[in-house]
């Protein structure tokens, strides 16, 4: 008897001998790779150009499950390994996946450096909130009042609106969804997909078990109804008035498009001009 087809598109892209996955009944991490394989569909890239790097946290479990060339780093690190590896294969695309704890907190000089110099590679930041596999801990994206295990008073730190913060560090792509926006997800995967340089998108993301519960938000579908009703869509908004209200409107889209040199690219328009100051009396090069 034939196998029965495959019915669940995103199959193809996942190792399905490491199922089940850990992610809690209702997470929305897996609704973002939902949106990913679907945006690796539709951008036709070669999947064997295609390399996923993750640091530490629920979201890094997805270099694991993703059926590509991947590599799950150490915490906070991600980044780095990214830039090396996209310096050595110009030709890969490469996407970091990873959360806002990994990426910001620990990686989070990480961040602003490979924004900074432009590094061509795709981040995908998945916001809950908080720190996910850890244990619920405080983040730098946490909301001023919300609960965490070290605050359990509620926090009283100002978070980073991290559009603002990868446009003010360089970035050329800038865009912002919520796990409920799958199509707008997608689409923005495969823009950022088509993009040279440094590409960011932030994904906010239900935690129910840590994040939502805690701070008596509901489960994850209850947040999935909070974000349709709270979000508005502004595309070209200023980064700058971008920061998360949950009590009022939470502005998502695309905020930045730009173009200007990656690393590399700017690292050999200087080694030409170099050259050429150098060797100038002799003839040139
Ligand atoms: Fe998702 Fe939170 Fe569970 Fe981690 S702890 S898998 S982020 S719901």
């Amino acid at each position: 008897m034939s196998p029965l087809p495959t019915i669940n598109p995103v199959e193809p892209f996942l190792r399905a001998e490491r199922m089940p996955h850990i992610w809690c009944p209702g997470c929305g991490i897996g609704t973002t790779v939902n949106c990913f394989a679907r945006a690796l569909v539709a951008s036709k890239l070669p999947l064997d150009k295609v390399a996923v790097v993750s640091g530490i946290g629920c979201t890094g479990r997805v270099a694991g499950y993703v059926h590509l060339d991947s590599f799950h780093t150490t915490h906070g690190r991600a980044i780095p390994f990214a830039t090396g590896l996209k310096l050595a294969r110009p030709d890969l695309t490469v996407v970091v996946y990873s959360g806002d704890g990994d990426l910001i907190a620990i990686g989070g000089n990480h961040f602003i450096h490979a924004a900074r110099r432009n590094v061509d590679i795709k981040v995908i930041c998945v916001n809950n909130f908080t720190y996910g596999m850890t244990g619920g801990q405080v983040a730098p994206t946490t909301p001023v009042g919300a609960t965490a295990t070290t605050t359990p008073y509620g926090c009283f730190e100002r978070p980073f609106n991290l559009p603002f913060l990868a446009e003010s560090s360089g970035a050329v792509y800038v865009a912002r969804w919520t796990a409920f926006h799958v199509r707008h997800i997608a689409h923005s995967m495969v823009e950022a997909f088509q993009k040279k340089g440094f590409s960011f998108i932030e994904i906010l993301s239900p935690c129910p078990t840590l994040y939502q519960r805690r701070n008596k938000m509901g489960d994850g579908l209850d947040t999935m109804h909070f974000y349709k009703q709270h979000s508005v869509i502004k595309n070209g908004a200023n980064t700058r008035d971008v920061d998360i209200n949950l009590q009022g409107e939470i502005i998502v889209g695309k905020f930045v498009d730009n173009e200007r040199p990656t690393l590399q690219q700017s690292m050999e328009q200087q080694l030409r001009q170099t050259l050429r100051d150098r060797y100038a009396g002799w003839g040139g090069v």
